[in-house]
């Protein structure tokens, strides 16, 4: 039976076609990034039975259309909070493909390393390098359970490990495969600047990152902003199980490893 206190994570969209993923405990919910059409997001809200009543407030990662396209016709229609920091903020106003921009009310600013609050949940914000006008990852708790969400993850920095080992539930972009990429239909200009300190993570960072920092009381691990391209689902979890496998831990054998689809909406129950 479904459990209504079960944390769920519902990802409307991941990859460059549009982002959205929405988190919800009971009567609290928190909309991550929405890179998708506002018709697209009521529909499978609709689809999902979901009440936009529990949206207590919309997290934006930083202002790439793929994320940020339909935050502020969302948010203005349905008068719900934007968080994030000044600088993503002031990103999201400078980026004319987002066609409706956020009420000035509706404009929360959140600062780095400082726990803030949206309904029942506890969030961290922290930097995570890409380019764009800033990049926030987030760490979020939901009671004793502790989520990392970070996208467009240019180079995994210290303060990146810090949160990712705290996380028992982690999403993580895992975008490239480094061979697909060099072999790959891009312009040799696009390959630099995706595999730049400011561009996207490959798969075997990823799978790094997990196998050095992850937690032991790690749960689920999702992957998300897989290039459609340079990319494959099957590729993304054989190489991160291999790197794990390679790196001695155990505990990590058996923890799912799921990668997100780029435009069919999925449900998972924590
Ligand atoms: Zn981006
Ligand atoms: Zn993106």
């Amino acid at each position: 039976m479904e459990n209504d206190e079960n944390i769920k994570l519902y990802c409307f969209g991941s990859g460059s076609s549009g982002n959205c993923y929405y988190l919800k405990k009971g009567k609290s919910g928190i909309i991550i990034d929405i890179g998708i059409s506002h018709r697209k997001l009521k529909k499978f809200f609709s689809d999902y039975g979901l009440a936009m009543a529990d949206i207590r407030g919309i997290l934006v990662s930083h202002s790439h259309t793929d994320h940020v396209r339909a935050v502020g016709a969302f948010s203005s229609a349905m008068r719900i909070p934007v968080y994030t920091t000044q600088q993503v903020h002031e990103g999201m106003e400078r980026n004319f493909l987002m066609t409706k921009k956020i009420l000035k009310d509706d404009k929360i600013i959140v600062n780095y390393h400082s726990k803030f609050q949206i309904g029942d949940t506890g969030i961290i914000a922290f930097p995570v390098p890409h380019d764009s006008n800033g990049n926030n990852g987030y760490l979020l708790k939901f009671g004793d359970e502790t989520l990392c969400f970070l996208t467009d993850v240019g180079a995994v920095t210290q303060e990146i490990i810090q949160y990712v080992s705290q996380a028992e539930y982690l999403i993580l972009e895992a975008n490239y495969d480094r061979e697909m990429l060099q072999n790959g239909p891009y312009s040799d200009f696009l390959k630099r600047r995706i595999q730049s300190g400011s561009g996207h993570l490959c798969n075997e960072l990823a799978g790094q990152l997990i196998a050095k920092h992850s937690s032991s009381k790690i749960r689920k691990i999702w992957f998300c902003h897989l290039s459609e391209e340079n990319n494959h689902p099957d590729l993304v979890v054989k190489t991160i199980k291999e790197i794990i496998a390679n790196s001695g831990r155990k505990e990590l054998i058996e923890v799912p490893l799921i990668p997100l689809k780029r435009t069919t909406p999925q449900c998972f129950e924590l």
